[in-house]
């Protein structure tokens, strides 16, 4: 057996400020869900690990559905505009949001990009956050959907190993299937893991190199019969 050095309730650093931070970022989010709501627009928070392949799905997603709805991508990124780039080549709208040096988006960086935004010609936001699989679950952006992306080139033990957001995702995406037999890793080991934590989350494998399974991405976000406004 390993060593182990645990901490004790109240010894990590600033819990207090902690606290104070999320409840504010709470209070952004309750105000970007209203402002959304308003505008009859659905929002989808888009979270995974770098590599995992966030921005390919969203890719996918937005060629799938920009013939049907009027897109924006909101693209979550320390310093580049790379993924935006990528986005932004299949014609729809993209806020790029560099956070500099955080790891994660919080609900005022989303709500000054709903601010440059025009609103009433939009129908679906998808924003893509930092790639990391720890905080971003904790900052709510006021999005309907959260999505948390994992590839099974990742290995077994993604799940395991971060619980917390998968306990705050709506829809788990496993990335890459095709390239399940090579590493090892089986889907179905990974959806049993996942609905471990969070029962009511809905899995589903996919492959962006190949397309398999982005119909049952789009079912899953019950974004295929979105009202227009
Ligand atoms: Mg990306
Ligand atoms: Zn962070």
């Amino acid at each position: 057996m390993a060593k182990l050095v645990k901490h004790d309730e109240g010894e990590v650093f600033d819990i207090e400020l902690e606290e104070n931070i999320l409840k504010a970022n709470e209070d952004a989010a309750a105000k970007n869900r209203e402002l959304l709501r308003k505008h009859g627009i659905k929002a989808i928070d888009i979270m995974g690990s770098i590599g995992s392949g966030k921005t390919s799905l969203i890719e996918l997603l937005v060629q799938k559905l920009k013939g049907k709805y009027r897109i924006a991508v909101f693209n979550g990124d320390l310093t580049t505009t790379i993924d935006a780039d990528r986005v932004a080549r299949h014609g729809v709208e993209v806020v790029q949001i560099n956070t500099g040096k955080e790891c994660h988006l919080d609900a005022n960086l989303i709500a000054k990009a709903l601010d440059g935004t025009n609103l009433d010609k939009l129908d679906l936001i998808i924003i893509e956050n930092v790639g990391n699989l720890i905080c971003p679950g904790e900052f709510r952006l006021g999005a309907d959907e959260r999505l948390v992306v994992i590839s099974v080139t990742e290995g077994p033990y993604m799940v395991l190993k971060h619980p917390f957001i998968f306990m705050e995702a709506d829809v788990v995406v496993i990335n890459k299937i095709d390239l399940s037999q090579a590493m090892g890793v089986e889907f179905e080991k990974l959806r049993n893991d996942v609905n471990k934590v969070n029962a009511k989350a809905k899995v589903v494998g996919t492959s962006c190199r190949t397309g398999t399974g982005i119909s049952e991405v789009v079912e899953a976000l019950q974004i295929d019969n979105l009202r227009r406004q």
